[in-house]
């Protein structure tokens, strides 16, 4: 009599998910991969999209291409609203259920605007590529405004940017944004001089890139003070409204305030009922398996896993890439469901952060690097973990001509709608703002 095949589901096509699915090529199980999106995203390279230097196409790859080559795995584009542990089973947002023998949940983390989701409206955070789209959209529309707009008070918000979050998002976006307001395409505005650009870079602690040693932190914090952008310190933000952050007893008018403050586990994790941290990861054992349920396993920004010194594993990319290898392997091999035979050990090969053109920051194994070489280094690895020949030669071609030319090549605006609803003078603006002509 022939057994049944067993059923490994995975979720989430990210980084977590696309290297258990790929270590999984050689296995004699079922393999499913269930994503909301059909593409997997290079999220590292998102602020780019969002400054108009890349194109999403450039950092997103669709999920069956990427695993097309194997037939052994099948590819679904719903998301997974629940997850019935004690019935081994998945409730898909279109009311499929679909059982499961190994599930590994690999679905990354969402912003956290603690406890003031309210604050979403006025200061969206960049994490898909609509988010960086809808970024990109009101960066350029707030200059084509800002171009007509004659009276300086008016003109100042949509001249302001406001980044809340001193980590490397933050950081590179401050940075992207003070290059923009120094870089040749403001010769395309007449009447907007680049010293009236203010960027806001908004954090909380006591310094910026607090994941790097101080060193390093203190030099990106002087590098973006040389491209313009001033940095608050001890600065937590009391209030987020439309165009305005208060902070203090002050506020910063801004029509473009964008979120990079702390993340957290994604909603789906609470339907499961296990013990989570406070920002809601599930903690895992050394194998990645969650203690009650031995089947199933959490891997990448949503789980919760200490190092020898008790401190949980960061949310980086090669964190969630070196877990789902390692999960696939011990999937692979066996039936194995709670062993603890298998341990997962992270090798930390460095952390990185770009500020604008030609700098960043480079911690590689206690060897601290900053300025060009840093960026070179990060332009290098970054292309080298683009999935596909084509994205990392497009992203390389870009990179040259940018590098050079101080261009940026995705300027387009194509959707009015959101913004004509959230602008900042509204409709009465419209009719009684004075324009230049
Ligand atoms: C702007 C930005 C910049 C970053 N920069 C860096 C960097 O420079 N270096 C670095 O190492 N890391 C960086 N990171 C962090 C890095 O991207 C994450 O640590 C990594 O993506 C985590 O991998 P993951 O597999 O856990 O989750 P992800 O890669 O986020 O993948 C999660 C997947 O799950 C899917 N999903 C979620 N919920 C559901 C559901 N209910 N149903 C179906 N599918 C679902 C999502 O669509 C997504 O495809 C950055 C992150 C962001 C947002």
């Amino acid at each position: 009599m022939a057994t049944k095949r067993r059923h490994i589901v995975i979720v989430g096509g990210g980084f977590g998910g696309i290297a258990t699915a790929n270590s999984l090529k050689n296995t004699d199980a079922d393999v499913t991969i269930i994503d909301k999106y059909n593409h997997h995203l290079f999220q590292p390279l998102l602020y780019l999209v969002a400054t108009a230097s890349l194109s999403p196409g450039d950092i997103a790859a669709p999920i069956r291409a990427i695993l097309g080559k194997n037939s052994k795995i099948n590819v679904i584009m719903e998301e997974v609203k629940a997850i019935r542990a004690e019935e081994n089973t998945l409730l898909l947002s279109d009311g499929r259920l679909i059982a499961f023998d190994q599930l590994v949940l690999a679905i990354g983390a969402q912003y956290n605007y603690f406890g003031h989701e309210e604050w979403a409206e006025y200061a969206p955070g960049l994490k898909s590529i609509s988010d960086a789209l809808k970024i990109r959209e009101k960066i350029l529309l707030s200059m084509e405004e800002a171009e007509q707009v004659q009276d300086v008070i008016l003109r100042k918000p949509l001249l302001t940017y406001a980044i809340i979050g001193g980590g490397p998002t933050g950081v590179e976006m401050a940075g992207a944004i003070a290059e923009i307001a120094k870089s040749s395409i403001m010769n395309g505005y007449r009447n907007i001089n680049p010293k009236d650009i203010d960027i806001y870079l908004i954090e909380a602690g006591p310094r910026i890139l607090n994941a790097f040693p101080e060193s390093l932190g203190e030099a990106a914090k002087n590098m973006l003070i040389k491209l313009g952008v001033k940095v608050l310190l001890n600065t937590p933000v009391t209030k987020i409204e439309k165009d305005t952050v208060h902070i203090n007893t002050e506020s910063i008018k801004a029509s473009n305030i964008i979120w990079a403050a702390g993340i957290k586990a994604p909603k789906l994790l609470n339907t499961l009922d296990v013990e989570q941290d406070r920002v809601g990861r599930i903690l895992v054992n050394p194998n990645l398996s969650i203690p009650k349920y031995p089947n199933i396993f959490v891997i990448g920004d949503s789980a919760h896993l200490e190092d020898k010194k008790g401190i949980p594993l960061p949310a980086l990319a090669p964190v969630a890439t070196q877990q789902g290898k390692f999960l696939g392997k011990l999937l692979a091999e066996s039936h194995l469901t709670g062993s603890d035979r298998h341990v997962f050990k992270y090798l930390d090969k460095g952390t990185m952060a770009t500020i604008g053109r030609a700098k960043a920051v480079a911690d590689i194994r206690g060897l601290k690097f900053s300025g060009i070489f840093a960026w070179f280094l990060w332009s290098f690895i970054h292309i080298l973990s683009l999935i596909g020949f084509r994205n990392r030669a497009r992203v390389f071609v870009e990179w040259i001509w940018n590098f050079f030319t101080f261009k940026r090549g995705v300027r387009l605006i194509t959707d009015r709608s959101g913004y004509e609803d959230s602008n900042t003078h509204g409709e009465s603006a419209t009719k009684s703002v004075e324009y230049h002509t």
